[in-house]
């Protein structure tokens, strides 16, 4: 069992939460990260990935590269009680003084950074040799792979098979019908309120799909970029069961504690934090706590702390989907704006400068170096 002496903050999820996290810390507390990568992504560079792998590899970084006192465990979390996190494989138990928990959405990733820039060369050698791609899901993941792919491949024949009556339900209506019009200027193909079965259909050779409206789309390859459930299914039989919601969402308070509870936090898209769930509100979530967890740490848990804690309040946030390398669908407080004015702000470097930044990593490459200075002014 790894012990702890006081000031041991435990944060389960190497993500762009967790990550952070454990960055702003590690110099003030005895952080141990437990993540069953070995590495950290940047999520939002992983569609272009697909398309240009060489050119985000910068995107896949491992854990050791920005951390250099925290401790990392690589390995899921499956289990916690009220001082201690079990994982699986050879991480054995994590005793904690203060725990977070960061683990987003369920996601299937490698073990190793090399396997998984080797799946990236993958999905683009199956779209450099396909005619005809099939996207399952027209949510932003499904609707910026269509773009990344018809912008960089407009003779590409590209379907998206929706399951919803509009495109990015997760916004406005106005930005579903730009989101529409922008897609079938470019010939995107998008069959609304109608599902596909994949894998029914599963295999490399199959390339005739029928949609539950008995359309029948030809496709070379296909990507399934539909929602993907919370990573929440570990801790619904332990203690923190009863603050699970019935979305699996761990219920937070302002100072993003769970229950109440005077060492649990969390933070990112496994909260019930009413609000678009995006990695950058994830980032202010993960410095809020990274304040309140110094204050207590400090402290030593003590009353003076509890009463200085930090609040974080919902975010009426701007949501922005990258169309290809130029243009982009922003959906403001005030407007929606589609093009290459939204388009400034996201697509050429996709934040992966800033956030690289962030995490206290140099900006290697002169690519880097002028891609923040612009995005700077
Ligand atoms: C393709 C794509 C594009 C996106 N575009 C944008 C964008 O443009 N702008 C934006 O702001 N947001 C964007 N998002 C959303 C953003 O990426 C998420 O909101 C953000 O990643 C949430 O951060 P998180 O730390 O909560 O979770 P994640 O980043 O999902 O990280 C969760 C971590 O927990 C780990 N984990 C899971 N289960 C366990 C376990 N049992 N034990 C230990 N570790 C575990 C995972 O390995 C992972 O490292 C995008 C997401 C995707 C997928």
């Amino acid at each position: 069992m790894l012990r702890c002496g006081g000031d041991r903050v435990v944060i389960v999820g190497g993500g762009i939460a967790g990550a952070l996290l454990a960055k702003t810390l590690e110099s003030h507390a005895d952080v141990v990260l437990i993540d069953p990568k070995e590495y950290f992504e940047i999520p939002w560079a992983n569609l272009r990935a697909k398309m240009e792998p060489a050119a985000v590899e910068r995107t896949v970084i491992p854990h050791t590269e920005y951390l250099h006192h925290a401790k990392v465990v690589t390995a899921s979390a499956v289990s916690v009680d009220d001082s201690v996190v079990l994982t699986s494989g050879g991480g054995g138990a994590v005793a904690y003084d203060f725990l977070v928990i960061a683990t987003g959405r369920m996601c299937n990733r490698p073990q190793r950074r090399d396997d998984r820039l080797r799946m990236f060369e993958h999905d683009k050698a199956r779209i450099a040799s396909s005619n005809s791609i099939l996207i399952v899901g027209g949510g932003p993941i499904g609707v910026e792979l269509a773009a990344e792919i018809v912008m960089a491949n407009p003779e590409k024949h590209v379907t998206i098979v929706h399951g919803g009556p509009r495109l990015l339900m997760v916004m406005g209506e106005k930005a579903s019908s730009k989101a529409l019009e922008w897609l079938k200027s470019k010939h995107v193909v998008v069959l609304l309120d109608q599902t596909v079965d994949v894998t029914a259909a599963a295999g490399e050779n199959v390339n005739v799909f029928t949609t539950s409206a008995g359309e029948t789309v030809n496709a070379d390859c296909h990507f399934v970029c539909t929602g993907r459930p919370v990573a929440s299914g570990w801790l619904k039989d332990s203690f923190l069961g009863e603050h699970v919601d019935g979305e699996g969402r761990l219920m937070v308070d302002e100072h993003l504690r769970v229950g109440r509870l005077r060492n649990v936090f969390a933070v990112g898209d496994i909260t019930d934090v009413p609000e678009a769930k995006q990695g950058y509100l994830a980032q202010r979530h993960a410095m809020v706590v990274s304040r309140n967890l110094k204050l207590l740490v400090k402290d030593g848990g003590g009353k003076t702390a509890e009463q200085k804690l930090h609040r974080y309040k919902a975010s009426k946030a701007a949501i922005t989907v990258t169309l290809g390398r130029r243009d982009a669908l922003s959906e403001l407080p005030f407007m929606t704006v589609i093009g290459h004015i939204p388009g400034v702000v996201k697509p050429r470097d996709l934040f992966i400068s800033r956030t690289r930044r962030m995490m206290g990593l140099k900006l290697s490459t002169r690519h880097d170096q002028s891609m923040l200075q612009r995005e700077q002014h």
